[in-house]
């Protein structure tokens, strides 16, 4: 079992943003959520973890090595997905996937074939592997980024942002992946997309604004709200005024038609009726409520 303890972070860039504000989180083995609207400070968050990129203050320790003072130690358990890699377009899965296998020092030939014809299978690729990386869909994509991330076996692995933009069938069998390898790895999530966190993780994190604004279990954060979320249907038109007078966490639309959520300690009447809370509710909460 592995810890990535993160203690008093805080990263201003030189434009002055403040992108991280003494952030402390504990990050066990499993499937850690980091959940925050674009802006929030995630990848700068990823970045830092991966050493890519130095905090002005704080310490980080995977398994209680300090990063920052030895990279070198962390880059060899590291498996780390930016939100945005280059491909080749015109060479195949399987022959980068070799390329880069050599690249980190995988030169033995019999060897580096094994691994790359288990990740290959692992990623669901094999069938696609002679197949031209141009040619991919968003999730063969994806699941490539994977493949190569575990070509070290990591013991941390880090995915920004990998299920923007895959339908849905994809997003499932990203998600199957990233919980199997979960198993014995320290995964971190980054992600704006509620449902990633609410189908996945143990654990998870809240964060806006370069701050933490809850870290738990998702399931407790959930029960902790049960009771207190309440919803009505209202014209458009009202809202502003429902937005003077109750805690507005969120604004759906069922058959074109408004419908608010609030957050109440008791209950308002006023045509509001009692709704289950879920991550969403917890989420936009942090968010946009004062609680
Ligand atoms: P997220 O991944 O949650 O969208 P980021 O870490 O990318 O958030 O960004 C956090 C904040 O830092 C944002 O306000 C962003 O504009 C700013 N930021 C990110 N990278 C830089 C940079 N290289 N220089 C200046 N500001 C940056």
């Amino acid at each position: 079992m592995h810890t990535l303890e993160i203690t008093n972070l805080s990263k201003t860039y030189a434009n002055g943003v403040q992108a991280l504000q003494n952030i402390s989180l504990t990050i066990p083995t499993g499937l850690f959520g980091l959940l925050g609207p674009n802006g929030a400070g995630k990848s700068t968050l990823m970045r830092i973890i991966a050493t890519l990129q130095e905090a002005d203050e704080g310490v980080i320790k995977f398994s209680g090595t300090d990063i920052a003072k030895h990279k070198n130690a962390l880059r060899k358990v590291l498996g780390y997905l930016p939100q945005q890699f280059g491909l080749y377009p015109k060479i195949s899965a399987e022959v980068l996937l070799h390329h880069l296998a050599v690249l980190k020092g995988l030169t033995n030939k019999r060897n580096r074939k094994e691994i790359v014809n288990a990740l290959l299978h692992k990623t669901n690729l094999y069938t696609d592997r002679k197949k031209n990386l141009g040619g991919f869909s968003g999730g063969m994509k994806q699941r490539f980024g994977i493949a190569q991330a575990l070509l070290t076996n990591p013991k941390l692995l880090i995915v920004d942002e990998p299920t923007a933009g895959l339908d849905p069938t994809e997003r499932n069998r990203f998600h199957n992946l990233l919980s199997q390898l979960a198993e014995n790895t320290v995964v971190i999530l980054s992600t704006h997309i509620v449902d990633d966190v609410k189908e996945l993780c143990t654990n998870m994190a809240i964060i806006n604004q370069g701050k933490v604004l809850l870290q738990g279990n998702p399931q407790t954060a959930i029960d902790n709200l049960q009771g207190k979320i309440y919803q009505k249907a209202i014209q458009k038109t009202e809202l502003p005024d429902y937005k003077k007078e109750y805690e507005v966490i969120a604004e759906k639309l069922f058959l074109g038609k408004p419908i608010i959520h609030i957050l109440s300690d008791t209950n308002p009447n006023n045509g509001f009726m009692p709704t289950q809370a879920g991550l969403e509710e917890v989420y936009f909460a942090q968010i946009f409520g004062t609680a």
